[in-house]
């Protein structure tokens, strides 16, 4: 089981009460260790004794790590500061379970090393050394060309006890490369990716033995880009109890930090106590970063990647990567043009569903007996335009569809037999039974968060809902849109897109089964 490590970051000799104060916060909740940054105070001529109260009245073992600004930190002071914090612990004879030293420093100070050395050679009555090194290396701009190397020399280097690699990740493929540093260790290993795409790394650390995976108490105390909360880690993802056969699941977008799903299915995992995971998938916005990506995951047995939700920009490019691969489309998707759920055999078999289309009609069918016949307006010819569009009109309703871009429209209606194109001031001319907005007008973070697809979609002033109608929203942040306020107030039967998410999520689990 990979150690939950929460970093702290000491300002000043006089904040030394206050970081024991969170230390004592971030064990209660659930650290196991804990790494007292010292770079920002290691200038300062009271640092020794700080650093020495820090290890001696830490409420867990701890890391003691001065980092250089090079490396992320912000220690631009000398070797001899270096070297009187290392003096000071040996001296008052308090020991830090490790001590982070980075390689290129290691490899550079003799006099570090001598001190270290010191420091290290203090071992239990049973022979067990009070304090190791971690030998340690970063890159904040990328992965380094030379990444094979550093990691070469740390194991090489015989006082290395355990070894650190981190850098700042590209693509999700980093990930697949960091697993593959800790399945090939030969020490005790951290291997992390940080920034957006490294969350994989982090809370898959259990799974390839990463010896421990950083966390912090709260957001705004990171000291790398990316780092979940404790609570994140324990309750969210359920890190402590992923192990070596944990399946992994995801949702691709981009962007994709503020989807519900991974909220969604983890919690289903936990009730059913399936040794699953969820996970954001960010792949940036094009087929060929969506098939290195996603074919990257699926070719690495050993991550038992089974399966991911698909959302904005890549649900066509989901449905061309399947097809690519020789993978089974369903009928709602191939009718659709779109895949939103991808699940992954043990063999490598893939098959595609889209869950949009019947939980359209799920949601609708609880509101009226008949589809058969109803006028359906429907705002938007996008994604999920095209799997209501498919699915109305496959249960017999009568489906005009308004868009921004009258091109989009008339491809959808080309792609789908029996859907019309309104006009301009269609929505203004005709009351229709059913109105669907399938446009992101009115999503919180969108361009138009204010704004009601009826008055964007109408040349004149369109006519409005009333008591007759159902109003279906697909956009689900926030849950009462403009859209929906309006209906209702004017008694219209409405349908939220929180219920439809929840209805499409529900058919993608019963997929993963
Ligand atoms: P999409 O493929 O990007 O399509 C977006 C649609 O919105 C297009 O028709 C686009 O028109 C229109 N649009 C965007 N901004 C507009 C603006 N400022 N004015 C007028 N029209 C605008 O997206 P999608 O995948 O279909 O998703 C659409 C919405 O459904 C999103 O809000 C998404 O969150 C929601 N959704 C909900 C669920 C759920 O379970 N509830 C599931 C999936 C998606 P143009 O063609 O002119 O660009």
């Amino acid at each position: 089981m990979s150690l939950i490590c929460v970093p702290i970051a000491v300002d000043a000799p006089g904040d030394v009460p206050t970081a024991l104060i969170r230390a004592r916060h971030a064990v209660d909740a659930g650290a196991r260790l804990i790494e007292w940054r010292v770079d920002p105070v290691a200038g300062d001529e009271d640092a020794p004794a700080a650093v020495v109260q820090l290890v001696r009245e830490s409420p867990a073992p701890c890391i003691v790590t001065c980092r250089d600004a090079g490396e992320g930190g912000v220690f631009n002071g000398s070797d001899e500061q270096r070297v009187a914090l290392l003096t000071a612990l040996h001296q008052a004879d308090v020991w830090p379970r490790y001590i982070d030293i980075e390689l290129a420093t290691w490899q550079r100070a003799a006099t570090v090393r001598t001190a270290m050395r010191g420091l290290a050679s203090d071992s239990t009555q049973d022979g067990i050394p009070r304090t190791s090194l971690i030998l340690s290396s970063h890159d904040f701009s990328g992965r380094p060309r030379d990444l094979m190397q550093r990691v070469a020399a740390m194991h090489d280097e015989p006082q290395a006890n355990v070894i650190k690699i981190v850098w700042m990740g590209r693509s999700l493929r980093d990930n697949l490369e960091a697993f593959e540093l800790l399945r090939d260790r030969q020490k005790p290993m951290i291997a992390i990716v940080m920034g957006e795409y490294g969350l994989m790394s982090r809370v898959l650390a259990p799974k390839f033995g990463g010896m421990l995976t950083f966390a912090v108490a709260d957001t705004n105390e990171e000291t790398a880009p990316g780092q979940p909360t404790i609570t994140d880690l324990r309750d969210f993802y359920r890190t402590e109890s992923i192990n070596t056969s944990t399946e992994v699941f995801g949702v691709i977008g981009w962007p994709v930090a503020h989807s519900q799903s991974p909220a969604y299915h983890n919690a289903r995992f936990a009730v059913d106590g399936r040794n699953a995971v969820y996970l954001p998938l960010p792949v940036a916005d094009d087929h060929l970063h969506f098939k290195a990506s996603i074919g990257t995951l699926m070719d690495e047995p050993s991550l038992h990647f089974r399966g991911a939700s698909v959302t904005i920009p890549h649900k066509e490019n989901a449905l061309r990567f399947v097809r690519e691969r020789g993978g089974t489309v369903d009928a709602a998707a191939d009718r659709a043009g779109a895949v939103n759920t991808l699940s992954i055999g043990a063999s490598d078999n893939l098959s595609a569903i889209n869950t949009d289309a019947p939980a359209i009609i799920d949601a609708l069918a609880t509101r009226r007996e008949e589809l058969r016949g109803a006028s359906v307006a429907l705002l938007g010819a996008g994604g999920v335009a095209r799997a209501a569009a498919s699915a109305l009109c496959d249960a017999g309703a009568d489906v005009t569809v308004f868009n921004r871009t009258p091109e989009r429209a008339h491809e959808l209606a080309s792609h789908v037999d029996g859907i019309s194109v309104g006009a301009a001031d269609g929505l203004a001319t005709h009351r229709f039974d059913i109105y669907v907005n399938a446009t992101s007008i009115g999503m919180e973070g969108g361009m138009m968060p204010g704004n009601n697809p009826l008055d964007e979609l109408c040349e004149g002033d369109p006519t409005r809902p009333d008591s007759t109608s159902i109003v279906f929203e697909t956009v689900y942040a926030p849950e009462q849109t403009p859209f929906l306020v309006d209906a209702a107030q004017r008694g219209a039967t409405c349908v939220t897109g929180s219920e439809m998410f929840r209805l499409q999520a529900e058919r993608q689990y019963e997929a993963w089964q």
